[in-house]
């Protein structure tokens, strides 16, 4: 039963980042037409919030870009613990989708994303369906080269199974996206999963987003931190440091990887971009905004030549 309402509210952590993300494309930080159709109206939230969720969503996009690029449009994206996010309909949008694009999350929200698919003929009608057919039940939806699919990713053997059914192809290049995701998941089962995808996509990359740097001065992990929002941050040992978080992948055989602090990948971003959102709200104390960015980072894992040594500068 305790495991069961930790679920729940590790699901309810999907709430926190679509309603936060909902609320910085209101306020205009960056453009998505569709988070609003999964996402009602929401309460206000900081500004140092926004600026935070503005560089998480453009980190992510860096890499997304660089990954698509590099392979020619021609790779698959898997997005683990994928929530609310509206990934695939702006890459759509923007005539830039990968040949396969699969999300994964527990049933409990797949269900929640497949009501609001089903719901917004806008969502529906941008699935790419050559034959015009989508097949979906109640926690998964499979269009041509769109797949929703509701799985534990503690799981690695109903994992499989699911990738399978969403036309899954190991030796496509493939990227990785896990955005907040893992901190939730324990140690030993972050394990299983990065080896267990290590082995089977030689040609990958791995975009991690998430906390860092959470010991205190005397070398303790914060213990404040280990619940977030009452729900149980089970990985957060490999959150002490950009070096534990790579050790994670290398452990469990990644080639190669990187990790950068939000701080730099906020100072990563073009000049006129961050000018352009730091004029939308005032920021009183921008430490208060430097000390958020330190404690969030990006890490990346590849395996292979095609995503070897990818870094945060743009182009
Ligand atoms: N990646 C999305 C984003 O950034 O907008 C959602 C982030 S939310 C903080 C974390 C997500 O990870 C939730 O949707 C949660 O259900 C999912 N998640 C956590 N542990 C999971 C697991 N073991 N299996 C499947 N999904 C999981």
């Amino acid at each position: 039963i305790k495991d069961m309402a930790d679920d729940e509210a590790i699901q309810a952590t999907n709430d926190d980042a679509s309603e936060c993300k909902r609320y910085a494309v209101q306020l205009g930080y960056w453009c998505d037409p569709f988070i609003s159709l999964l996402v009602k109206q929401t309460a206000r939230k900081q500004p140092e919030i926004n600026r935070g969720y503005y560089a998480r969503v453009k980190g992510i996009e860096l890499f997304v870009d660089k990954f698509l690029k590099l392979s020619g449009g021609k790779g698959q994206i898997i997005n683990l613990g994928a929530g609310f996010d509206t990934l695939y309909w702006r890459l759509r949008e923007a005539g830039n989708s990968p040949a396969n694009f699969m999300e994964l999350d527990f049933p409990s929200i797949t269900a929640k994303k497949c009501y609001h698919i089903k719901k917004h003929k806008q969502l529906i009608d941008m699935l790419n369906t050559e034959d015009g057919e989508i097949r979906f039940s109640t926690t998964d939806l499979h269009a041509a080269n769109y797949h929703l699919v509701g799985t534990d990713l503690r799981h690695i053997a109903e994992l499989n199974n699911k990738l399978a059914q969403a036309e899954v192809n190991f030796n496509l290049p493939t990227m990785f996206l896990a955005e907040c995701v893992l901190v939730y998941v324990d140690a030993s089962a972050t394990s299983s999963l990065l080896k267990w995808l290590a082995g089977k996509f030689p040609n990958s990359l791995f975009v991690s987003y998430e906390q860092v740097n959470m010991k205190d001065k005397f070398g303790q992990v914060m213990l404040s931190n280990l619940r977030s929002r009452g729900c149980l941050l089970a990985g957060v040992e490999d959150c002490e440091s950009l070096e534990t978080q790579q050790r994670r992948f290398t452990i469990n055989n990644w080639e190669g990887t990187s990790a950068w602090t939000m701080v730099d990948v906020y100072d990563s971003l073009p000049v006129m971009d961050r000018s352009r959102i730091e004029h939308i709200e005032m920021l009183d104390e921008r430490e208060l905004l430097t000390q958020l960015l330190q404690h969030y980072c990006i890490a990346v894992a590849w395996n292979g030549q095609t995503f070897k040594n990818l870094s945060i500068a743009q182009g």
